[in-house]
Parts: C-alpha cells; sequence; structure tokens
C-alpha cells in the first residue's frame, strides 16, 4: 500500500496537504521535498508519512527530493511537534526555528571551489620530459607537489593554467574536482585560543565529574542540577565531561546564555578543545547567512562534534549526542520572548529525554523550578559548595540608604560613605573594583520640582532616561528620542530636574569623587561599538582600567582575580516590579554579582546599598544561602499557588486602541471561562503593569494549572473560534517570565 507524504508548505500560511510519492523516491519525514501547489511549484517540509484516506481524488504527486537526506532528524521533529502542542503555536512557526531561514532559503547553498589533486608524486622522468616541453604543466606538478596534501585550488594557480590543467586531466597526470569551502566565522583570527591543559580537580570537583560519567552509563540518564557557588570550578567539571564525551566519539552540546555576554565561557571552551579547533561550532547571532548555512552543514554532517550556542542551538542538529550543558540555566535569557516561545533550559531537558544523553543544567543560583526538580526526585541533585582555588565566599555588608538619607538631609548621596571609604582603600592598594546598578543612562528622569510633571514616551508608559552625552532623553523600552526641554512642558516652570541616577550619571561621579581612578564603562550605551565589549574586559583584566561601573551586562560568569571589591549600588531596582519572581530575581542578581569578588589571592567584599535591608531576598544574599532563600521562597509559591508548583501563562491583548484590547480580552475571558476544565485558575482581565509599550495598550490574563496541556488547548480552541479584530493581536505565553 503506498503511503504519503504530509507536507508543510514553506510561507506563512502554515499550509498542509498530503502528497504521492511517486516510486523510487525515498520520501522521510523531515525531509524537503518540492512540490506542485496550485499551478506553481513550492518548497515545504515532510512532516509525517500517512495512510491514503479515502478520497475519490488522485492525489498530486511530488516533484522531487531537494535535498537526499532529510533535514530534520526525527528526534527534532518530535521535538517540534511537542513545543507546537505544549506552547501552543503553530508547526510552521517551530519549524522556522529548527531549520533556520539560512538553510531553507534555495538561494543559500554551500560555497565551492574547484581543486586540483595529484594522487601520487610524479615520475622524475615525466617531470625533465614536462621542464623542456611544457613548462606551464611543469610549474603547476611543482606546485601540486609541494602542496599540503598535494591539492590546491585552481584559482591558486595561476591566471591561465586552465588549458594546461585540461590536458594533464585528460592524460591522467592529476585530478579536478570540487569541493566545499567552509565560510569560516572564525577566519578573521580576532580570539587567537592557545591550547588549555585540564586542571587537576579538587575533590568536590571530581565527586560531581565521577557522578556526571556514571549517570551517562545509564540508558536513560537522569537530568542532573550542578548547585555550584560562584567561583566553585564548575566550568572545569563541563570541560573534563565534555572531553569525556567527545572521547567516546559522540557529540557535546554547550548552551550559554547569550554568547556576546560570556566572553569568558566561550573563551575557556575553545581554548580546552584548540586541538580539533575545526570540530568546535560558535553560534553567534551575528552569522552571516552563508557561515551559519555552512557551521549548520557541519554540525549535521558531524563534522563540528562541540556546538556552542544560546538558547536557539538548543535545535542544534548533532548526530550522536552524548551530552547537553547548560550553564547558568536560571537565566531568563533562555525563553524566547516571541513565538515560538519556547525556554530553551526545557525544550534542552526534553531533547535530552528524547536522545537518551545526559544534561547537566549548572548555576550558583538556580531555577526553583529546577531546584523543585531536585526535591521531586526529578532530577539529581550535585553541589560543589567551596570555591576552587580555596578562597572563601566574599564579606557581604548592607548599607542602609535610608539612613545614609537621614545623614545627607533628603536625597542620599549615589555613593554612601562606607563604599566610597571602601573604594580609596581598596584602590590605594592597587586593587580593582566592580560597580553594578542595573539601570543605563544618566538620570532615571526629568522632573518638574514645581507641577511633578515627568517627561514621558509618548508611546510607552515609562518615564524617559536622560542620556548625558548626546544630550537626549531616550525610552528604554521602544528607544523613541527627545531633545530635553528647557523647561517644564506643563507649567513652563525653568527649574525642571534630574530625579533618581544611572550609569552614566555614576560615572561622573567617580570622577569628581576618586579623580586618580580610572574608569570605564559596561552598559548597552557604551557598548554599541563592535568588539567594546571585549576590548574594555581586556583593558580591565590587564589593569589598566581601576572601576569598572556597570549594568547587568557584567553579572554575568567574569572572573577577575584582581577584584575584591564589588558596590551594588541600588539593590532594590530589581525588587519592586509587580512579578512575584522579584524575590528570586533580586537574589540571584546580588549573588552573581557579588560572586565577581574575590576570585584570586585576595579577599573580597561586597557592599550592597538598600532601602530595604531586610527583606529576605538581601538577607540570604548576603550569607550565600541559597538553601535558605529556597525555603522561604519556596513556601511563599506553594502558598499562593505559583510556579514551580504548577504552570502559570498569560494571555495578553495588544492594540493602538485602548478599549478594542480590553474588550477582546474581555470577551476571550468569557469564552475562556465556559467549559473550563478543572484544575485552571482564570484570572481577571488587567492592564499590564507596563500599560502602554511601542505605541500599543496592553492588555493581560494570567492563568494556572496543574497541567499544562490542558491548558493550553483550551486557549487554542477559545482562540480559533473567536474572530480579533485586525487591530488587535493577541498572544499566549505558557510558562511565562516576563509579566511587564
Ligand atoms: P564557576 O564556573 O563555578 O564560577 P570557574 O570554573 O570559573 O567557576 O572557576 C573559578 C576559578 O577557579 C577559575 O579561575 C578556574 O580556573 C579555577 N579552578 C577551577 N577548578 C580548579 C582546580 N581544580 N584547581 C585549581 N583551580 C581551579
Ligand atoms: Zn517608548
Amino acid at each position: 500500500m503506498p503511503v504519503n507524504a504530509r507536507v508543510l508548505i514553506d510561507g506563512p500560511s502554515e499550509l498542509v496537504f498530503d502528497y504521492a510519492v511517486p516510486a523510487g523516491l525515498d520520501v522521510r519525514p523531515g525531509c524537503r521535498v518540492r512540490i506542485p501547489l496550485r499551478r506553481q511549484s513550492a518548497t515545504g517540509t515532510v512532516l509525517s508519512m500517512v495512510e491514503p484516506a479515502q478520497v475519490d481524488f488522485a492525489l498530486r504527486e511530488l516533484e522531487s527530493l531537494i535535498d537526499p537526506e532529510p533535514l530534520i532528524t526525527p528526534v527534532l521533529l518530535r521535538m517540534g511537534e511537542w513545543i507546537a502542542d505544549y506552547y501552543g503555536c503553530g508547526i510552521e512557526t517551530v519549524i522556522r526555528s529548527l531549520l533556520p531561514e539560512s538553510v531553507r532559503s534555495e538561494e543559500n547553498s554551500a560555497k565551492t571551489r574547484r581543486v586540483a589533486v595529484l594522487d601520487a608524486v610524479p615520475d622524475v622522468t615525466v617531470l625533465e620530459k614536462l621542464a623542456k616541453r611544457a613548462p606551464r604543466q611543469h610549474a603547476i606538478l611543482t606546485l601540486l607537489a609541494h602542496a599540503p596534501e598535494m591539492r590546491m585550488a585552481v584559482a591558486d594557480l595561476g591566471d591561465g593554467s586552465a588549458a594546461a590543467l585540461k590536458t594533464m586531466e585528460k592524460s591522467g597526470l592529476l585530478r579536478l574536482e570540487v569541493e566545499d569551502v567552509r565560510r569560516d566565522p572564525e577566519a578573521d583570527g580576532v580570539d587567537e585560543v592557545i591550547e588549555s591543559q585540564p586542571l587537576l580537580l579538587n575533590e568536590g570537583q571530581q565527586c560531581a565529574l565521577d557522578a556526571i560519567l556514571t549517570n551517562l552509563k545509564d540508558p536513560a540518564p537522569k537530568p542532573i542540577l550542578l548547585l555550584g557557588v560562584t567561583g566553585s570550578g564548575k566550568t572545569e567539571v563541563y570541560l573534563q565531561a565534555a572531553r569525556h564525551v567527545l572521547d567516546l566519539g559522540k557529540t557535546v552540546l554547550v548552551l550559554v546564555p547569550e554568547i556576546s555576554l560570556t566572553p569568558q565561557t566561550v573563551r575557556r571552551f575553545k581554548a580546552r578543545f584548540a586541538a580539533m579547533q575545526d570540530q568546535v561550532a560558535v553560534l553567534h547571532s551575528n552569522l552571516s547567512q552563508g557561515e551559519r548555512f555552512d557551521e549548520w552543514h557541519r554540525i549535521r554532517k558531524g563534522i563540528a562534534r562541540i556546538v556552542i550556542g544560546a538558547r536557539s542551538a538548543v535545535f542544534a542538529p548533532l548526530p550522536d549526542l552524548g551530552l547537553i550543558l547548560v550553564d547558568e540555566e536560571h537565566e531568563n535569557t533562555y525563553k524566547q520572548e516571541n513565538v515560538p516561545r519556547y525556554h530553551g533550559r526545557d525544550v534542552a531537558v526534553l531533547r535530552a529525554a528524547f536522545e537518551s544523553c545526559g544534561i547537566v543544567l549548572g548555576s550558583a543560583t538556580p531555577s526553583l523550578e529546577s531546584w523543585h526538580n531536585t526535591q521531586t526526585g526529578k532530577y539529581d541533585l550535585l553541589r560543589l559548595d567551596q570555591r576552587a582555588d580555596g578562597q572563601s565566599m566574599p564579606l557581604v555588608r548592607i548599607v542602609d540608604m535610608r539612613l545614609e538619607a537621614a545623614k545627607h538631609k533628603g536625597a542620599p548621596a549615589v555613593l554612601s560613605d562606607k563604599l566610597r571609604t571602601a573604594l580609596e582603600e581598596r584602590l590605594a592598594k592597587g586593587e580593582q573594583a566592580i560597580l553594578f546598578l542595573n539601570r543605563r543612562g544618566f538620570a532615571r528622569s526629568l522632573q518638574c520640582p514645581k507641577c511633578g510633571h515627568v517627561c514621558q514616551c509618548p508611546h510607552c508608559s515609562v518615564a524617559l532616561t536622560y542620556h548625558r552625552t548626546d544630550e537626549r532623553l531616550v525610552c528604554h523600552v521602544c528607544g523613541h528620542q527627545a531633545i530635553v526641554p528647557r523647561k517644564c512642558p506643563e507649567c513652563k516652570d525653568p527649574a525642571i530636574i534630574l530625579q533618581g541616577y544611572g550609569t552614566q550619571k555614576v560615572e561622573e561621579i567617580m570622577a569628581k569623587v576618586l579623580p586618580q581612578a580610572k574608569i570605564a564603562r559596561i552598559d548597552a550605551d557604551a557598548m554599541r561599538r563592535k568588539h567594546a565589549l571585549r576590548d574594555t574586559l581586556n583593558a580591565f583584566k590587564t589593569h589598566k582600567i581601576d572601576v569598572l561601573i556597570g549594568t547587568q551586562m557584567i553579572a554575568k560568569g567574569l572572573h577577575f582575580p584582581n577584584v575584591t571589591l564589588v558596590g551594588i549600588l541600588n539593590a532594590d531596582l530589581s525588587l519592586h516590579v509587580p512579578d512575584f519572581r522579584a524575590g528570586e530575581r533580586t537574589f540571584q542578581l546580588i549573588t552573581q554579582v557579588a560572586g565577581r569578588a574575590g576570585r584570586g589571592e585576595l579577599e573580597g567584599e561586597v557592599i550592597v546599598q538598600t532601602f530595604t535591608p531586610h527583606s529576605p531576598s538581601i538577607q540570604y544574599a548576603r550569607r550565600h544561602d541559597f538553601d535558605g532563600f529556597s525555603e522561604q521562597e519556596m513556601e511563599f509559591r506553594r502558598q499562593f499557588g505559583f510556579p514551580p508548583y504548577g504552570h502559570c501563562a498569560v494571555l495578553t491583548s495588544r492594540s493602538n486602541h485602548e478599549r478594542r484590547a480590553e474588550f477582546t480580552l474581555q470577551t476571550l475571558h468569557l469564552r475562556l471561562a465556559e467549559n473550563l476544565p478543572v484544575g485552571i485558575s482564570l484570572g481577571e482581565v488587567l492592564p499590564s503593569p507596563l500599560i502602554r509599550s511601542h505605541g500599543q495598550f496592553r492588555f493581560q490574563i494570567t492563568l494556572r494549572t496543574n497541567r499544562a496541556r490542558p491548558l493550553t488547548r483550551h486557549v487554542q480552541q477559545v482562540l480559533a473560534r473567536t474572530t480579533l479584530p485586525d487591530d488587535v493581536t493577541v498572544v499566549f505565553d505558557m510558562d511565562a517570565l516576563n509579566f511587564s
């Protein structure tokens, strides 16, 4: 009985049709095919092979296979179907993530070149004869005989070799071939790497490595959460585990939160595997289409056996996967904030299960979701409680900014007395410091002291931020720019002043308070220039800079042995946001930033400035106490039914028309309430905390449940039978991380 191919047609409309398969064509799920569509020819991806339905008209036949092998492996195809089902999105959007545009598009193809190859060194007599009779042929043969592997690109053999080459090919002196040329993203050689040798593991690391290797022998390894304090040597454990898996002939996938923000981690992997550099693929977001195409096929063919990338690398088509490593597994950047809204870490766990390979999630501040999974026995837990170099954890002091404010009668100074003194002392000793503030710009906002007017973004419901260098007001949500008014736009008072402060302001104050110190700033504004981040980090490493001021761009994975002081200027910034994860984020941020201190011979110190010194997130972070923090935070989550106890999803409506956005969501709310499956709690229609963004009004409903799938299906069913007004967009986000 013939089996038909169910094909997803390329294009935005998610068309799926069945086609008959012509005899002799080896069509399998995941294959790229050419098919007839109406009167044209189109391309598509085979989703599955299906039994013919009872229809009385003949199906049209497939035209041809584009690639002989399926581009999507069966495991990845299954993952794609799972994602579509779980996150409630069309399979087409998932296939788009699975097969990047650069791979799908027929315009891209392998870059090739013609090469001349010698199979054996030519006979001396032949050479002598040619030297006299055909000097050109003789010259080519001599060049080839000395070339590596006796092969050279035809283009390198000089103009006018064509005729000579043809003659020589005919007479069997050499062969002409076409070979693929790799468009090598690293070819510019900016990041020269020297091979690093494995370190002798300490006892804790050895235990962790042994446990990982034992786990890998299991036919279906359980996921492992590696909870290791900052500087405990997790990366070294990853490196040695990866080496082991590669030695077994299998492949390794390494996920990091963001390539550009984790340069040190990426470099350590490159350095350790420098001897097999051609087998390492780093999937940057700034690869060209051609480079991406080549890297993808190098991975698919098993040439690149260790792949490092951010969230989307979870779909890298590695054959024979042995191990997945997810570094800083708690990071929010693993969640994709547009369709398909998958979580890279969760999909990685799923992939490991499908591939029956090992997976290690690592962090100093694990997400409570992963932590919960260790408590229910779904994951194994491994711990590294000591720093690898035997140093103690940095001492964390809390400065109560309310007292500072009272001391200075009014607004407190940006730098408390304690922090200023500590900076002076450390710099006098030739040590380095990091100042952390999670806000860019010069000052928070422009406010009129007379009428209280604050300059707002006309498209978003946030205050504009003053940027000193280009004398502009900038919206940090949509990027809108405005000139700085000379007087209050409302009451025309000229006394309009700056409120709050950002990284730029800190830089200016530092220049006044510590004029002798060399200062640099790392934030999205200062790092626009290409390589700016790398150059600044290098300058800091070589101590051309004393104090680094930065936003959360500097919170991740950086290791500078001479940094002994870290100042957190306003620990409350992440605490007062309307999000049940605010406490968790604050704990993570303080712990991670504090972890940058004292990573060398010298002991480290951290000063945390806060207006809420008694908040649990700050107190537990002060003691580096993840267990204490998680215990009380889990209790709060359990009481209120927040994740990890159950799932939390958000349905958002957006429109330029406030009423229509709200009304649409109210209609959906009514329909969702009908036949609501048991166990789902349906929240009210509320304005989003950021009610206006990019000019659009936003409303949302929060839904909670113990079982994700029935919720997703219910929402999809309601959406499918509701016609939305043209100017309203509705977005469903399962396991949402962003509630603004
Ligand atoms: P983490 O990833 O847990 O933050 P790192 O892997 O960055 O920790 O390790 C912190 C520092 O300790 C690094 O400089 C690393 O080279 C060093 N280190 C790690 N393991 C060892 C070891 N076994 N012996 C000596 N130094 C080590
Ligand atoms: Zn805006």
